[in-house]
């Protein structure tokens, strides 16, 4: 079997991973000629976080990344007040990574790629689909290096304006708010702490300021600036002048611009996220506010969804990718569309609880048509004893494409070839499980 996945954004490279390292022979192709360097996508939520550990690439993820910063509230150059994101949580057995990790979404992709090279596959720049055609059998691509590829999948993680999308033909609703814009990059500021965050607004105009977000391994911040109505200057005079403006002058000094844009609140839903044997993931399909920082999170998962189901390549297998990701997509856009207008409104407190943003509780139970696959809720870690006698996590059992049979207390010996026995009370409790139960945990890891 082979795969072609058009796009080498996370979702593109998450995918590439799965397949990879099933053994599955796989392309991973991107239009564009180098790789982005901005940090846009810089918040990691505790499941994917789960999904790197799964991948290999956590111990990366965690070293290169920080903590979600402190921020210091000034206004009209007064620090006023000093507020997290998110409180940071201790982890407990069921959830050992309960707090969302920051790292730019260049880095994260650098270690994705890294990942994948390890299997052999090199993200092959400056090579863009720009046509295709299927059969029941086969898709055929045609490439913009003059190449025709025929692979038994295509996926097309190629982001927000996707040609693959629009060559299906999918339809893509929602809105772009034209009312809401606002200045996003990467600088340097000499005088700030860049161990903490800031927020510098005026008094009387709190919510129209500008925010600066240390990023890790560097001396850079993400900025983000609401524009409201003025012309937009991505320029570091124009930049500088904003921070001088809101922060007063001689705060902040800037230097080492390597990313600035003017972004606009897009909220959008693919109508369907497959035809026949190919696929649409990641922002392909969903592309959301960046509040919550879902985006990136969201397009992880996909691909996480639909790797072994790939691999698997049975019909109805396949068919419980989009019930299951385009239902999980329309929740997640009503959250983050959701704070968004929290944000607009001046609420910041149900960001600050990190409500919902997690993704732990993504669930497909009682999904319509998911058979035979009825499947259920996350399959949280727990501490049990491996075959050997050691204390182990479970997710350290569930690491690898397999999938895993869970046996409580079991009587009778089992063929599986990933089968747990579980005594441990404490994982007793955590699957509120009784003597002989046994639980099927999909390459996912979700209740199967
Ligand atoms: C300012 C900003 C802040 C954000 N903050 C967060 C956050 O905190 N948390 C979060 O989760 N998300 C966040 N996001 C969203 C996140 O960046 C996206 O959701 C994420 O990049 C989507 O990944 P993807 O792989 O699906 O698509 P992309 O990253 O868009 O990757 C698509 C790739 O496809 C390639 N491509 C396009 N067309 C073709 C073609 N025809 N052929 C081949 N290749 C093609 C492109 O070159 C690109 O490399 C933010 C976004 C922005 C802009």
């Amino acid at each position: 079997m082979n795969v072609l996945i058009a796009g080498a954004g996370p979702t593109g490279l998450t995918l590439g991973i799965e397949l990879a390292r099933r053994g599955i022979a796989v392309r991973v192709i991107d239009k564009a000629t180098e790789f982005f360097d901005g940090s846009r996508g810089d918040g990691l939520q505790p499941r994917t976080l789960e999904v790197f550990e799964d991948l290999g690439v956590l111990d990366e993820v965690l070293k290169q990344g920080r903590s979600v910063p402190l921020m210091k509230i000034h206004l009209s150059g007064q620090l006023v007040d000093e507020r997290r994101m998110a409180e940071p949580v201790e982890p407990t057995a069921d959830i050992p990574y309960p707090n969302a990790w920051m790292l730019g979404q260049s880095r994260t992709e650098k270690i994705l790629r890294d990942k994948l090279a390890e299997y052999g596959v090199q993200v092959e720049l400056d090579t863009a689909i720009v046509g295709f055609s299927q059969t029941t059998d086969v898709v055929t691509a045609e490439l913009s290096t003059g190449e025709t590829v025929t692979a038994d999948y295509l996926v097309g993680a190629d982001g927000g304006k996707s040609f693959v999308r629009k060559q299906l033909g999918i339809a893509f609703e929602g809105t772009t708010d034209e009312s809401i814009r606002m200045l996003l990059g990467d600088v340097a500021a000499d005088g700030l702490d860049h161990e903490v965050g800031y927020w510098f607004a005026a008094k009387d105009n709190p919510m129209s300021g500008i925010a600066m977000t240390p990023l890790s391994g560097g001396d850079q911040f993400q900025f983000g600036a609401p524009l409201d109505g003025e012309d937009a200057d991505t320029s570091i005079e124009g930049l500088q002048a904003l921070v001088d403006n809101y922060a007063g002058p001689g705060t902040a000094k800037l230097r080492d611009l390597t990313w600035s844009t003017v972004w606009r609140p897009n909220v959008r839903l693919a109508e369907k996220f497959r035809v026949g044997r190919v696929f649409i993931a990641g922002d392909a399909a969903h592309v959301h506010p960046p509040t919550g920082g879902q985006g990136l999170n969201t397009g992880v998962q996909d691909a996480y969804n639909l790797g072994w189901k790939l691999a698997d390549g049975r019909e109805e297998v396949l068919a419980t990718y989009e019930t299951e990701r385009r239902t999980n997509a329309a929740r997640v856009l009503g959250i983050s569309e959701d704070l968004m207008q929290k944000h607009v409104d001046g609420d910041e407190s149900a960001l600050e609880r990190g409500e919902n943003t997690r993704q732990l509780d993504v669930s497909y139970r009682d999904l319509a048509d998911t058979r035979p696959l009825t499947s259920g809720d996350r399959a949280p870690d727990a501490p049990v004893v491996d075959a050997e006698g050691n204390k182990v996590r479970l997710f350290e059992l569930f690491r690898g494409p397999h999938e895993t049979l869970l046996r409580f207390s079991p009587t009778t010996p089992s063929t599986h070839p990933h089968a747990v026995e579980i005594t441990s009370p404490e994982a007793f409790a955590i699957y509120h499980a009784q003597p002989g139960d046994e639980i099927l945990i999909r390459p996912d890891g979700y209740l199967a």
